[in-house]
């Protein structure tokens, strides 16, 4: 019995929601351990192609069961709405395939103001934030000013504990920012609309991962984002508020004591960076524009462009290694294919010297890029299904990725559709 992570190598949109839903015919639970509804999976299968913020990306295959843990940022209004957008697609969301962790702390209306007063006030020196009110969220999770979504069942003592933190959050709302109060007749109506509609789903999804555990069951961790988006280990003070490291996964899915047998690193074939901070090998100009293009790199979430650059080993590296990966998973290897030859960053320059380590956060913005090209393979390679039938050019660029990371690829993604992939056995 194998219990796997799918997870982020760089700085996220590697392609994990791809991966997931191809892997989750192989698993009876999906589990998302960490963030919210601050990025998105886009899955494209039989019934469309989706952007999925919050839900796990096994909502659509039928038995599975989805569990969002007590890691993420649940924001009942924006779950709530998803819900509801595939429901109207025709895919089916009940209590039985969604179980939402008791002890998932709530995302609350004002987490996303505040987000958005912060970035207003940070100007230029913004981090990039997609004002869905992450940062906020955790920060007030550690000090514990939010609500369980446990607290749901009991409505009255719940209304009682927010008004107090309600009043609390005014403070900052109305005298650091000079923004409106949030009334009570507010949150009230936001309780009875979002708080209701999610409280159906709310279990104590420990037990459930306990009980799947004990009776070998397989279980799938999501992650959302990637390892340089890490709140310790990333590049901090660009990274994400929660942990994206699959050593976080038993915590954040509801059983700590829980072992991961398997990581699979999501690496794509080149890189993007959404928002703000160092992104050391990037691209400029029509070099950048024409990838962005292949790539289609536009953020799922915000439709904001995303900052394109080649492969960088370094960061890929340090990746792999943070996640403690034991397999990867190569995507969007097709999109180079328009590429005579292909540029990738195998070193960086800091001080003066080349280095394959990745540097401290603050001493990034030092760092420049050593880049070597390798050979194009000059054909469209979308069609192709086993490691034997890529043209040379394209096996030796997979083969620079394992040696460069001291880690095996078991997946290549050729194309967005669940069939568009090449298994390798190892
Ligand atoms: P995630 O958050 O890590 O799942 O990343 P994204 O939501 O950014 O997903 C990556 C995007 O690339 C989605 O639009 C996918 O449909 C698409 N995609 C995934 N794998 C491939 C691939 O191998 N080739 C191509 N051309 N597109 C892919």
């Amino acid at each position: 019995m194998k219990h796997t992570a799918v997870v982020g190598i760089n700085w996220g949109d590697e392609g994990k929601g791809r991966m997931v839903d191809l892997l989750t015919e192989d698993y009876d639970i999906v589990v998302r351990y960490q963030g919210g509804g601050n990025a998105g999976h886009t899955v494209v299968n039989e019934k469309g192609k989706f952007a999925l913020h919050l839900l796990p990306s096994g909502i659509f295959r039928p038995g599975v069961v989805n569990i969002l843990g007590n890691g993420v940022a649940l924001d009942p209004e924006n779950l709530w709405n998803e819900i509801e957008t595939l429901r109207e697609k025709g895919v089916p969301v009940t209590p039985e395939n969604l179980k939402i962790s008791d002890r998932a702390p709530l995302l609350l209306p004002w987490h996303r103001q505040q987000d958005a007063l912060e970035e207003a006030r940070l100007a230029d020196k913004k981090y990039g934030s997609t004002k869905q009110g992450i940062a906020p969220f955790y920060s007030d999770k550690y000090q514990k000013k939010t609500v369980m979504a446990g607290e749901l069942a009991d409505p009255e003592k719940l209304r009682a504990r927010l008004r107090g933190i309600l009043a609390w959050k005014n403070l900052t709302l109305t005298r650091v920012y000079g923004a409106e109060a949030v009334t009570e007749e507010e949150l009230d109506e936001w309780l009875a609309r979002y708080g209701e509609a999610i409280r159906p789903f709310v279990c104590d999804t420990g037990e459930i991962l306990r009980e799947a555990d004990r009776a070998g069951r397989r279980i799938l961790f999501e992650a959302q984002l990637g390892a340089l988006r890490d709140l310790d280990y990333g590049i901090f003070p660009y990274t994400t508020s929660s942990n994206t490291l699959a050593a976080y996964a038993p915590v954040g899915a509801g059983l700590p004591s829980l072992r991961v047998d398997e990581v699979i690193g999501v690496v794509k074939a080149y890189s993007t960076c959404v928002g703000e901070g160092p992104f050391t090998a990037e691209m400029n100009g029509e070099e950048a524009d024409r990838l962005r293009e292949a790539g289609v790199e536009y953020g799922a979430k915000t439709g904001r462009p995303r900052r394109v650059g080649p492969l960088d080993l370094v960061a890929t590296r340090y990746g792999v290694s943070l996640q403690g990966a034991t397999g990867l998973a190569v995507t969007k290897l097709d999109v180079l294919s328009y590429m005579d030859r292909i540029p990738v960053c195998t070193h960086y320059l800091l001080d003066g010297e080349k280095t394959d380590r990745f540097p401290f956060p603050a001493r990034l913005e030092e760092a420049a890029p050593v880049i070597r090209y390798v050979d194009g393979w000059g054909c469209d390679i979308s069609g192709v299904r086993r490691f034997e039938d890529l043209p040379q050019a394209a096996r030796e660029y997979i083969e620079m990725i394992e040696q460069a990371a001291d880690c095996p690829v078991g997946y290549i993604s050729v194309g967005p559709e669940r069939e568009s992939i090449i298994r390798r056995a190892h």
